[in-house]
Order: C-alpha cells, then sequence, then structure tokens
C-alpha cells in the first residue's frame, strides 16, 4: 500500500515513478521534508510563567517529533519589556523565562519569531490594550469609546482599536518593543500581526483623514519591514487586508472590504505572508506568490480543510516555475485559545463536547500527520 501511495506522490509531483515487483526508491527521489514543504510551524499566544514548564515539555514531545521547525508566539506585552516597563502586562514573562524557550527552540533548530500585534487589535471586546491604555493619544479613533458590553455588531462598527499609523510618536514607542522582543528572543523575524485593520484612515483623524486606505496600511507595513531590515530581521505579517473581499467573496474578516488590498502592489516583496483560511482550503497562496510575496498557508480548527492546505501546498510546489515554487513556504497551524488552555484540551484534561473533532488540537495531529506520512512514503 504504501508504494502505490508513494507512487501516487511521485506521480503527484512529476517526479519518475519506478514499476514493477521489486520496487526500491531511487535515492535521487528521496525529497526531504525541507524540500517538501520548507516551513512547518504552529502559532499560539505565548505561555504565561505558570503554564511554561508544561509548554516545553509540549515543545520537545510534540512539536520536535513532528518536525515543526517554526514557532511564532503572540506575545504582546507578556514581557517584562525595561524599554517601556509602562506597557508590561501585570503578570508577564521574565527574560529568563524567555531564554529557556529560546533554548529548547536552538537545541531543536526550530525558528522562534515573536508577535507583538501592530497597527490594529489595540482593543479587544470591552477591553482596551496596553498601548492605547497609557498612549490614549495613538488611538485612530479616540472619539470611539470603548464599551463596558462589547457585542458585534455595533453602531460604531468597533471590531477592534487601532493606532494611527501616522501619529510622529508612535513608532518610537513601538519599535522599542519591538528590538527588545527581538533581542530577547534572539530572533531573526517578527510577526506583527496586522490582521482585521478596520480602523484606518478614519474621517476624523486630524493626520489620516481623506488619505488612501492602501497607501496608509502598505507605509506601515513598509516602515515596520525597514526598521526590522537594519537589523537584518524580516517581517511576517497575516495576510487578510492584502485580499480582495468582495471580488473573491471572502468578506471582511479574512479580506478587506476597505480597500486596502491595493497594498499588495505596494508592500516590500520580502514580507511574509501567513495566509490565513478556516472556512475552505482557497488557493489565495498563488496569488500572493504571483504578486512576488513569500506565503504560508494558515489552518485553524477544521483538520478536513488543513489535510487540503498542505496537499494544496504541495501542489503548488510541485506544478511551479523556479520563480514560483520558493514562494509556496508551507504551513502554519494556528491557535487563537492562550497555550494554557490549548494545552488543556490537547492532553484531554478539558473537551468541548460541541466542537467535535474540529478544534485546534485535533487539527494540529491530524494536519502533522498527514505532513509526517510524507517521510514514511520516502521522504526524510
Ligand atoms: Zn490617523
Amino acid at each position: 500500500m504504501w508504494k502505490f501511495i508513494f507512487t501516487l506522490l511521485l506521480i503527484g509531483l512529476g517526479l519518475p515513478a519506478t514499476q514493477g515487483k521489486n520496487f526500491t526508491l531511487p535515492p535521487e527521489t528521496l525529497l526531504p521534508l525541507d524540500s517538501l514543504l520548507p516551513i512547518r510551524g504552529f502559532c499560539i499566544a505565548a505561555p504565561r510563567s505558570d503554564e511554561l514548564t508544561e509548554f516545553l515539555k509540549f515543545i520537545n514531545e510534540e512539536l520536535v517529533p513532528r518536525r515543526v521547525n517554526t514557532l511564532i508566539l503572540r506575545v504582546d506585552y507578556n514581557y517584562q519589556f525595561t524599554s517601556h516597563p509602562e506597557l508590561r502586562d501585570s503578570a508577564a514573562l521574565s527574560q529568563e523565562e524567555v531564554k529557556k524557550l529560546v533554548q529548547v527552540c536552538k537545541n531543536n533548530q526550530i525558528q522562534l519569531i515573536p508577535q507583538i500585534n501592530l497597527l490594529g487589535h489595540q482593543s479587544w471586546a470591552s477591553e482596551t490594550g496596553n498601548l492605547l491604555s497609557v498612549y490614549p493619544e495613538f488611538d485612530e479613533t479616540p472619539h470611539v469609546k470603548v464599551p463596558e458590553q462589547y457585542e458585534w455588531p455595533n453602531k460604531d462598527s468597533l471590531y477592534c482599536k487601532s493606532y494611527c499609523p501616522l501619529h510622529p510618536e508612535v513608532h518610537e514607542v513601538v519599535f522599542a518593543l519591538v528590538d527588545e522582543i527581538c533581542d530577547v528572543f534572539e530572533a531573526d523575524a517578527f510577526h506583527a500581526g496586522m490582521d482585521e485593520v478596520f480602523y484606518i484612515g478614519d474621517e476624523k483623524c486630524p493626520r489620516c483623514s481623506g488619505k488612501d486606505k492602501a497607501e496608509l496600511f502598505a507605509g506601515e507595513v513598509t516602515k515596520i519591514r525597514d526598521h526590522l531590515a537594519q537589523k537584518d530581521r524580516r517581517l511576517w505579517i497575516w495576510g487578510d487586508r492584502l485580499l480582495d473581499g468582495k471580488t473573491t467573496g471572502l468578506g471582511m474578516w479574512e479580506a478587506s472590504m476597505n480597500n486596502t488590498h491595493q497594498a499588495i502592489d505596494m508592500i516590500p516583496k520580502d514580507v511574509m505572508i501567513c495566509d490565513w483560511h478556516y472556512e475552505r482550503p482557497d488557493q489565495t497562496p498563488v496569488y500572493f506568490a504571483m504578486k512576488g510575496l513569500q506565503v504560508v498557508t494558515c489552518p485553524w480548527r477544521a483538520p478536513e480543510n488543513a489535510t487540503r492546505q498542505v496537499a494544496d501546498m504541495l501542489k503548488f510546489r510541485a506544478h511551479s516555475t523556479p520563480e514560483m515554487k520558493e514562494r509556496f513556504q508551507g504551513i502554519v497551524q494556528t491557535v487563537w485559545s492562550d497555550a494554557g488552555n490549548f494545552l488543556d484540551e490537547f492532553y484531554g484534561r478539558e473537551t468541548d463536547s460541541e466542537e467535535g473533532d474540529n478544534n485546534p488540537a485535533n487539527c494540529f495531529r491530524v494536519m502533522y500527520d498527514s505532513i509526517m506520512s510524507l517521510t514514511e512514503q520516502g521522504g526524510k
């Protein structure tokens, strides 16, 4: 059976398949996993201090055997920043704790990428994030009050607050955080989030009103990219603001309905795109690749979609020109609960019977089973 599967795989990859009973694998067709799928990732909120020990165990026992080579940790303000201690969460990871994460990733050749949400996601439901709580003058829409009882939809179309990308002092603050987090994580890449930015170029903002929203978005991406490039660091972002929500039918969440999508032709080509789609295995990686951008596909909780997205990524790489092939970089499992909740689910301490098999823990297992089966079929 495995020969049959492997033959199909070789045919699928456009490689010669050996026929006959005495089948042996020609060494030149044994494709290393790194060549089939260069980036095999996992993205989750950074653990809190009391979750760290179990999270380190999870890296060693679950990520390493599955050949995960990229770990994106959403840190935000869960670090004891010294550049801006006023922005720390009340309980935040110490430098010593972060170094434990750095060491375990280093030992296992896992690229560790910290994330702080820049531009958008500066509030969540009825909570204003640390940046705008401490520096309300950076708020793009100060006239919109975060309600005590948040509900969606609402009259202000408030999903999350944004900072004003043209405020003259905002970058001095956020770039100090970016530099510090990259230094402590010893990172050569930084994830700036930048998803679901609904508030941009607000008509009441004295700096942004009347400006082109795509230019504002691209300007902010470029500014962050250029800052990181000074220290040979690479910018990663979510891809949704670069997709046209109306024409594609992808809508306002996983794509843009406020014209930021035109920024795709304005941003530097070395920005890595994390293309998340949770409802269907959309073929949007092809669009990013054709625009000259490297891309990884990001599933969440639907195992069936995730395995299709793995197969699609293999197909894209196999059926493309050399120029296009290297833009299809791989796949990153995304988890949107915090690390503690995910570990509870993963280790079976808490289950949501309504979710059935559609949950991030199961999606992670099933998706990585499909990736590991590539090695069983002859990859290495
Ligand atoms: Zn503004």
